[in-house]
């Protein structure tokens, strides 16, 4: 695997075409990932129907300019993702999240494809250490590769979000939750991401830095401009160097611990060869991560009380999903992603509103990520208080 990442600057996303053909250029060419007659499925990130403005989604100027690049070399590309575990995987939501996404004008740019195909299909993975069956979306299993178009940010769940997390979007919308049910503490989960990444094995990664989003992401954390679009072979690789611009240290990271855990050889940054900006070009000072970090169940767990507790202690401990009656819609975007269907829509202050059991939850924060209005708040506990002030 070539473990080179490449990144050039790209201050605003009119420049994105430029850049990413520059990006290209410097690789070798759109030449070495598309050939004559194939057909490439673009997997941006479409978290959910979010306008391009508010960086949840991969910016269409990212997905156009790739689809263009694709096109040129005589091949076929479908734009396709499932969006994030609240949503349905049909076609009335891909044709909604299309449009509010700019992928609908994105495709008609390109001269690529939208999918609606919505079927999928299990899939073995032998090789899995951890996942040996996935289930994954039609259009992805029927093409002849993937070029995984991801955006920079952060996760409550995860620390980050880039070119690994991005893929597991392939997984058909409302068969998410069942993955974080079952793998609810963050490094197990961040070994199934790795495992479908071997399965997937996308041919290019790019990512969008040009504006990432900061604090609590990856749907309603806050916008921060880095600058850049960068490129790699190997989605892990562009991970450690997306880790690395944001300041999540190794030990707040699952994937690359995980990763590490596994001997692959990209899970530090050092070990990556940039090429067109060096490690301290691409630090974007003062990076806010996300709260969940200090204390979260997802991370790695290196403060004093995480390692021997149990789940009660742990879930006692962590900032809590609390909804805010107020902003709530009552869409039931929670209540479907939540794996452990611990939230129901119900009368709250004489309105429908979302509201959460706790005794149940798992701290996955899929709600939180899901949540279209930010209603829902990650609450800290007097204890999660107590923990995080003497923990580190
Ligand atoms: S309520 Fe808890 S278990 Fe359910 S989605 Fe939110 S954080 Fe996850
Ligand atoms: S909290 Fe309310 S607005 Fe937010 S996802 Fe849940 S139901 Fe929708």
């Amino acid at each position: 695997m070539d473990h080179r990442v490449f990144a050039v600057s790209c201050e605003d996303y009119q420049n994105a075409p430029a850049a990413l053909g520059r990006l290209l250029e410097m690789m070798g060419d759109a030449g070495r990932f598309a050939a004559a007659g194939e057909t490439l499925v673009l997997k941006p990130n479409l978290l959910r129907a979010a306008r391009p403005e508010e960086a949840v989604t991969t910016h269409p100027s990212v997905v156009a300019a790739a689809g263009r690049a694709v096109v040129a070399q005589g091949a076929r590309a479908i734009i396709a993702d499932s969006p994030g575990s609240g949503f349905r995987y049909t076609q009335a939501v891909l044709r909604r999240t299309y449009e509010v996404c700019g992928m609908t004008d994105a495709a008609r740019e390109a001269g690529a494809e939208l999918n609606f195909d919505t079927g999928h299909e299990i899939v073995s993975h032998p090789e899995g250490r951890l996942v040996k069956r996935f289930e994954v979306i039609t259009p992805v299993l029927r093409a002849d590769g993937l070029i995984n178009l991801c955006r920079l940010k952060t996760h409550v769940f995860t620390g980050m979000t880039g070119a690994v997390k991005n893929l597991f979007g392939v997984i058909p919308g409302l068969t998410k939750p069942g993955y974080h049910a079952k793998l609810a503490e963050g490094r197990r989960f961040a070994g199934m991401l790795l495992d479908l990444a071997d399965l997937i094995a996308p041919r290019l990664n790019i990512m969008d830095a040009v504006v990432g989003m900061e604090g609590d992401g990856p749907g309603s954390g806050d916008l921060r401009k880095v600058g850049w679009l960068l490129a790699s072979a190997s989605p892990l690789a562009l991970d450690a160097v997306a880790g690395g611009m944001m300041g999540l240290a190794l030990e707040d990271n699952p994937l690359l611990l995980e990763a590490d855990a596994r001997g692959m050889s990209a899970a530090h940054a050092e070990d990556v060869k940039l090429v067109g900006a060096t490690v301290e070009e691409l630090r974007v000072p003062g990076f806010r991560l996300p709260e969940t970090r200090a204390t979260g169940v997802g991370f790695a767990g290196s403060a004093w009380w995480q390692r021997p507790v149990g789940a009660l202690l742990r879930s006692a401990m962590s900032l809590r999903p609390e909804v805010v009656p107020e902003r709530c819609i009552a869409c039931g975007a929670c209540v479907r992603a939540c794996p452990e269907q611990v939230i129901a829509l119900t009368e709250v202050r004489g309105k429908q509103a979302a509201r959460i059991d706790q005794r149940g939850c798992i701290r996955c924060y899929c709600c939180h990520e899901m949540c279209p209005e930010d209603a829902i708040e990650l609450r800290p506990s007097l204890l999660y208080r107590l923990a995080h002030r003497s923990g580190r």
